[in-house]
């Protein structure tokens, strides 16, 4: 492959990272967690959305992702407490998002050549999934319903 075409997939790549980060924060402090634990639009609680995993919705059975949308929100609004609560590594998954921000934007700027070798990345990426899973297998494990609990916990201190 020609450099310069390397050059133009690397440079789209950076960008496609940038808006998929871009979105996840902008819809972590927009959205809210209501007291039933369904996710609604900030300000909207009526509007309640739909479940997003499939996995849940359609056979009761949590999946290693289960709770990290609602676990980001709590962390968008500075509730770390209640993120981990409702999934253990949200904040591991919150950080990989938000250091997207300086390494895209750096490697934007030297477009010419990798920042961080192929290795060092994919090791990365494999150490989030296990996490993820690590985390699922544990719930397995132990019979945990986070996501139950971390809801019900809210109720609860909301009387
Ligand atoms: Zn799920």
């Amino acid at each position: 492959m020609e450099p310069f075409e390397v050059d133009r997939r690397r440079r789209r790549r950076h960008w496609e990272m940038l808006a998929v980060a871009s979105f996840v924060v902008v819809m972590s402090l927009v959205l809210q967690v209501r007291h039933d634990g369904h996710v609604a639009p900030g300000g909207l609680a009526w509007l309640r959305l739909p479940p997003l995993c499939l996995s849940r919705s359609m056979f009761g059975v949590q999946c290693p992702g289960c709770g990290l949308t609602r676990s980001f929100i709590h962390l968008a609004h500075g509730d770390w407490r209640q993120s981990i609560a409702t999934h253990r590594v949200g904040w591991l998954l919150a950080l990989a998002v938000l250091a997207q921000f300086p390494y895209r934007i750096a490697g934007l700027c030297f477009a010419h050549r990798e920042l961080i070798g192929r290795p060092v990345r994919e090791g990365f990426g494999y150490f989030l999934i296990a996490a993820l899973v690590g985390n699922w297998l544990f719930n397995v494990w132990t019979g945990a319903d986070w996501l139950i609990k971390g809801s019900r916990s809210v109720s609860l201190a909301e009387g």
